[in-house]
């Protein structure tokens, strides 16, 4: 079985060089829109981070629809990135497309709740199994609000988090563990005080040292996703959860699980999928249909205790929320997502062929002789240049390959096909279809070759 070191690196160097001219020669508008951005955005994109896709210049969308994006040159992609889960249902599906058009006539935001909140908050309850929910703009947001209600409601300061995690923009789980010690991750910029602090980290699927990390009764929650999304794709291993859920339990320590990539796992979610009871869950990115919005829910117990910590404080700023957290746009979004696109059926599509996708990409990677691994949660489909499933974020981090991601999703895309950057996550939506999935399959073999 090859690995990714056995790949001759002069061939890779000289594919990717023919990858990135065949890119810039066939987008003449991206290319001449993007030296233009350069004088007044920074970094010449919005977010300096859309610079760090592995094309020479940034592409940049005439439109999305459904699972399709169009760049300005009219190069169409089928999009299995899907604004890295933004639009996981489809770009503007039209029954969201229909709600914000609605409601952008009768008021955006007023710093008032539209009547469609109690109605999205119940079908979050029904869905989610979790009674009481807040909003706000992003995950990130979320997080940290989450984290605050677990800071005030337990009087603990400290924050458990899983080596190699992210949950947004949220200082506190920007630590790593290196050489067993939690460290500020060295990539922060303008990090003042030192994030570690109040920060302890563990390897994901072990028991062991989640049970001393908690033993003190010093952590006020463990923030997770349910499967690692984020350093690649890292599963819990079977009764992992349950036990882990049990130590956070017999600690005092809350469970907070971040659903916002593993709500691909179900209409409910992994938490709902598994049986897990987290004492909070935050979802973000899809919730509403690609519209910015976020909510978390708690327990009947925790919810309780919120509202017992909010009444103990003096009037003023609680340091959770923010203006336009639940506004009318959003909610009325929210509401068109949950009731008629985020639907079971959708989902049943979705997983068809995101099993397809990834029993295609397993027997690809098997042809071409490599011994890599394929993983997926539901609607969300990962390749790793690793040979065996990793089990924590070390393991993950260690497949890590630049050079040949770069080349992956440069040759892929040049070939009509997005995938999301940053890793190898390819995501399903209730629009695509089997006969493109099939497709992808083909070029992705097609890359396999060339790199043989
Ligand atoms: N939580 C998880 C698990 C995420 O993957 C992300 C973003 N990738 C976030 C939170 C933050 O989402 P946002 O950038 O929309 O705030």
């Amino acid at each position: 079985m090859r690995t990714a070191r056995d790949i001759d690196r002069k061939k890779v160097a000289d594919l990717l060089a023919r990858e990135r001219a065949r890119f810039c020669e066939e987008r003449p508008r991206s290319r001449a829109i993007a030296g233009a951005a350069d004088a007044h955005l920074l970094f010449g994109v919005p977010l300096h981070w859309m610079r760090d896709w592995p094309t020479p210049f940034s592409l940049f969308v005439e439109s999305a629809r459904a699972a399709e994006v169009v760049d300005v040159d009219g190069h169409r992609y089928a999009d299995f990135c899907l604004g890295d889960t933004g639009a996981m249902f489809g770009h503007s599906p039209a029954a969201v497309a229909e709600a914000v058009a609605r409601q952008a006539a009768r008021g955006l935001t007023a710093m008032l709740p539209s009547a469609d909140a109690p109605r999205v908050a119940e079908e979050l309850a029904r869905r989610f199994g979790l009674p009481r929910w807040q909003w706000a703009m992003s995950a990130s947001d979320a997080n940290r609000f989450a984290l605050r209600w677990a800071r005030a409601t337990t009087g603990r300061d400290h924050l458990l988090v899983f080596n190699g995690c992210y949950h947004g923009t949220v200082d506190e789980a920007f630590v790593d563990l290196v050489d067993g010690v939690p460290r500020a991750r060295t990539s922060l910029l303008g990090q003042a005080h030192d994030p570690a602090r109040f920060t302890r980290v563990v390897e994901f699927n072990d028991l062991a040292a989640l049970d001393a990390a908690l033993a003190d009764r010093q952590v006020a929650c463990l923030m997770a996703e349910p499967a690692m999304t984020n350093i690649g794709m890292v599963l819990p291993e079977p009764g992992f959860w349950d036990e882990a859920a049990a130590l956070c339990r017999r600690h005092g320590t809350l469970l907070v699980l971040d659903e916002t990539h593993t709500l691909s796992s179900g209409p409910g979610g992994y938490a709902r999928e598994h049986g897990l009871a987290p004492d909070m869950l935050v979802l973000g990115k899809p919730v509403a249909g690609g519209v910015p919005c976020a909510v978390y829910g708690m327990s009947a117990d925790l919810a309780r205790r919120a509202e017992r910590a909010k009444r103990d404080k003096p009037e003023g700023h609680s340091g959770i929320g923010t203006t336009l957290s639940g506004n009318a746009l959003a909610m009325a979004a929210m509401r068109a997502t949950l009731e008629s696109v985020a639907t079971p059926e959708a989902y049943r599509h979705m997983f068809r062929l995101a099993k397809r996708l990834e029993n295609g990409l397993a027997d690809a990677i098997a042809e071409a002789g490599f011994g890599w691994c394929v993983t997926r949660i539901g609607a969300r489909v990962e390749f790793q240049f690793v040979s065996r499933a990793p089990r924590n974020g070390s393991e993950a981090a260690a497949g890590f390959d630049d050079e040949l991601e770069a080349l992956a999703h440069l040759f892929l895309l040049n070939r009509g096909f997005m995938i999301t950057p940053f890793h190898n996550m390819l995501l399903v939506c209730p629009d695509t279809r089997e006969e493109v999935v099939d497709g992808l399959i083909a070029v992705f073999a097609q890359w396999l070759g060339a790199l043989s």
